[in-house]
């Protein structure tokens, strides 16, 4: 293994472009300054596809904590009943962020691995009318999990006046996103999932019934207020320093996207699934997610007769491959892929092949290439 080729491949924080890390490095500039302004100019009118939005996309300094953070403490206030539908860790965080603010936090706790049914949030809401907020979480980063987006918006507007906003923090910028069209009141997302960034930037975009319940919300705040920097965005600048190098990166990171194509980018990361997925299946190595429930960013693999930390470190110390273990009761059950942003095919048939020897290496019989050959002759269709 060479000393610094390290093969990140874990669901955030992913790699980052050459030409993005070369943009990062440029010399500071004064951040109320023209090219500052300038900068907000070009990339702003480049946020909005990607969100499926004409909205405009507002860029706060912060992880992607900070972007739910600010989804909660915007449109609700304390004693105000909210759903939030936990598919995993990260939906558990949307819930425990509302608990700290002391909102009334209904939750939809479903099985790890599974994807929420629109079915049930329409049971749940007709038993609650006053919900004022459904969260969910669009890819579940802990299990690999796309939740039916658009089917749930619509179920959320069709039963009740209450908004719906989604954490797209490991989607986003990888998979296919309509804001607007299917009707999501707030979409939240960070710098170091699919954007092919750092962590420090979070991005939020609100529709307009969103924005006429944030305008009559008197709850107090201040970083996350974000009529600040909806304000300040209107004149091309931000209520506070922004984070400069992250804002060259990201203009990089939009040109890149531009010049790929988003259809061509979303294609890719199916793509990259299908591989992924076909590979273990060759293997009979079970995945956690059925096929209509799987994310294109991440992959999720629940070994039935190896154990994943066995794997993982294996592979860590012979090629540099960082994968991702599993979170809270998982631990140690899964083992979670990472294939979004600055990934291609050529570097998914590079993970399985080392996994492929890492099995051998560490007891499990396998037939090696096998599973290289199942991702080779999807890619060749
Ligand atoms: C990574 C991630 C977050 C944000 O985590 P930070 O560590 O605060 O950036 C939120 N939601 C999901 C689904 C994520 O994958």
């Amino acid at each position: 293994m060479l000393p610094d080729q390290q093969l990140l491949r874990i669901p955030g924080p992913s790699p980052i472009p050459p030409s993005v890390q070369r943009a990062m490095g440029k010399p500071m500039i004064g951040h109320r300054g023209q090219e500052t302004k300038e900068l907000l100019q070009r990339i702003k009118p480049k946020l909005k596809p990607i969100f499926g939005t004409q909205q405009d996309v507002l860029i706060i300094t912060g992880s992607g904590t900070a972007g739910l953070e600010t989804a909660v403490v915007n449109t609700v206030k304390p004693g105000d009943e909210v759903l939030v539908i936990v598919t995993g860790s990260f939906g558990d965080r949307f819930a425990k962020i509302c608990t700290e603010y002391q909102i009334k936090t209904h939750r939809l706790d479903i099985k790890w691995g599974k994807s929420v049914s629109p079915g049930s949030v329409e049971a749940y809401l007709k038993e609650h009318p006053s919900i004022k907020a459904v969260f969910s979480t669009y890819c579940e980063t802990s299990t690999g999990v796309m939740n039916p987006i658009e089917e749930l918006a619509t179920v959320v507007h069709n039963h009740s006046d209450a908004l719906f906003i989604v954490d797209g923090v490991s989607c986003i910028g990888g998979v296919e996103t309509k804001m607007d069209e299917w009707g999501i009141d707030i979409l939240v997302t960070g710098s170091q999932k699919a954007l092919m960034l750092p962590a420090g930037l979070t991005f939020v975009s609100a529709s307009n019934r969103a924005w006429k319940v944030m305008d009559a919300n008197e709850r107090p705040r201040f970083y996350l207020d974000l009529k600040k920097y909806q304000d300040n965005l209107v004149n091309d600048a931000t209520p506070f320093t922004p984070a400069l190098s992250l804002l060259f990166g990201l203009e990089q990171v939009l040109k890149l996207l531009e010049e790929e194509g988003l259809e061509q980018v979303y294609t890719r990361h199916q793509l990259m699934k299908n591989m992924t997925r076909a590979a273990f299946r060759a293997h009979d190595i079970p995945l956690l997610t059925s096929d209509d429930s799987a994310s294109s960013t991440i992959t999720a693999i629940k070994p039935a007769d190896f154990q994943a930390e066995d794997l993982r470190s294996m592979i860590k110390k012979e090629f540099g491959l960082e994968v991702a273990g599993g979170q809270q009761h998982m631990k140690g059950e899964i083992f979670r892929i990472g294939h979004m942003g600055y990934c291609s095919p050529a570097d998914v048939l590079q993970i399985i092949g080392i996994i492929e020897i890492g099995l051998q290496k560490i007891g499990k019989a396998i037939d090696l290439g096998k599973g290289t050959r199942a991702a080779q002759e999807l890619y060749i269709g």
